[in-house]
């Protein structure tokens, strides 16, 4: 099911949680949600399973309008970050909920309902914890669970929110390429919500990155991560390093120093230039090049992270160095981005939220959530 959101702007209380968001997301993809904490997220995911409806805009699941459907018409499987399992249901009452509840015509037979949830249980591998209550399983199993619980009803398109949020970083990596498996065997259109972009990279398709109620980016791990297309982006995703440069005669300077970077198609004037620490050329010395004295210096895993004093010390820009390099804490490096991004230093004109302004903490129980989406 191809899922299209077209110009959406979402107010609470007239405070904009998105602005003019459009997406469209093809038939079985798998699509990462990713941005800092009241960047939108889940407001979207909301807005697709009809938990919230646009204040502008439309939601079309296919060719149709979704938008003043009911969450029961979309016919959507939602995961919560903290299982919204039903504690006084076995696990495969839980899994047959969503068909147990479904009007006269519509409802699977009993036995119909059983092969079913034994099936998903198969799928995600807890045959034989049929009768047990969520009390007596792990984390990780109960979001098993709340998975083969989302799938039962057969959903059009599958949502997750934060679904490995609350279980431990092991747990959560073994999770994740279960995750995939499964995405790649059932071919669900699936969107999940995450502020780990670690997660985003490796299992999504296509991430969307989000700040401020507004889509930064959509693209490959590869694009977001290789060619960020904003400071935000930068900034969000990896690490990057930072210098304040000046964009004159289609060169880059810092300070009184060209630093022997082509900047012909670029605006003149005040600017930052952005790269990643490892992905440098370390050079002998230089005529153009960005050159400093190492200010600090740790270890980190693999490789030695370096902190240089730049431009006459007046700025600090971090680079990363082979741990067997003999720069000590005084020695002098020159080096040169390999790939990097100059964003002139303008103000986004643009309306954006007001950051950290304003906090919400919905009161609504998931369990309930769940009982709205299946009932
Ligand atoms: P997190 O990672 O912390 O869950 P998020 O990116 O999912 O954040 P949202 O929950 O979508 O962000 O919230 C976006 C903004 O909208 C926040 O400023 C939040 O306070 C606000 N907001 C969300 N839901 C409501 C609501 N029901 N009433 C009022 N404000 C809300």
């Amino acid at each position: 099911m191809d899922v299209s959101i077209q110009s959406v702007r979402k107010e609470f209380d007239g405070f904009p949680a998105l602005i003019d968001v459009s997406l469209g997301i093809r038939s079985g993809e798998l699509i990462a949600l990713l941005g800092p904490s009241g960047s939108g997220k889940t407001t979207l995911l909301r807005l697709i399973a009809g938990l919230e409806h646009p204040t502008e805009g439309a939601v079309f699941f296919g060719d149709e309008d979704a938008s003043h459907r009911s969450v029961q018409e979309r016919n959507v499987g939602f995961v919560f970050q903290h299982y919204a399992l039903f504690r006084h249901m076995t696990v495969a009452d839980n899994i047959g909920f969503g068909l147990k509840v479904r009007p006269g015509s519509s409802r699977p037979s009993k036995e119909e309902i059983r092969r079913r949830a034994s099936e998903l249980l198969d799928l995600v591998q807890l045959s034989g914890l049929e009768n047990r209550y969520p009390s007596q399983l792990s984390g990780g199993q109960r979001q098993r669970v709340a998975l083969a619980r989302a799938l039962a009803i057969e959903p059009r398109v599958l949502l997750l929110d934060e679904p490995f949020g609350a279980l431990d970083a092991q747990v959560r990596r073994e999770l994740r390429r279960w995750l995939r498996e499964i995405h790649d065997r059932t071919g669900h259109t699936t969107v999940f919500v995450t502020h780990d972009q670690e997660e985003a990279l490796e299992l999504a398709d296509r991430v969307v990155v989000m700040s401020q109620g507004c889509i930064e980016q959509i693209g490959l791990a590869d694009d977001v991560y290789d060619r960020p297309n904003s400071p935000f982006v930068y900034g969000f995703i990896g690490d990057s390093s930072t210098l304040p440069v000046q964009v004159e005669n289609g060169q880059l300077w810092l300070q009184d120093r060209s630093i022997g970077m082509d900047a012909r198609d670029l605006p003149e004037g005040p600017a930052t230039l952005y790269f990643r620490p490892h992905d440098i050329d370390l050079l002998d010395g230089c005529g153009g090049c960005i050159a400093g004295t190492v200010a600090a210096s740790r270890r980190v895993a693999g490789t030695r992270r370096v902190e240089l004093e730049v431009g006459g010390a007046r700025e600090r820009v971090e680079i990363e160095l082979p741990v067997e390099h003999p720069a000590g804490t005084n020695g002098r490096i020159a080096f040169r981005p390999k790939r990097w991004k100059v964003f002139p230093d303008l103000d986004r004109g643009a309306e954006a939220q007001p950051a950290g302004t304003h906090i919400h903490e919905s009161s609504i129980d998931e369990t309930e959530l769940m009982l709205a989406l299946t009932t």
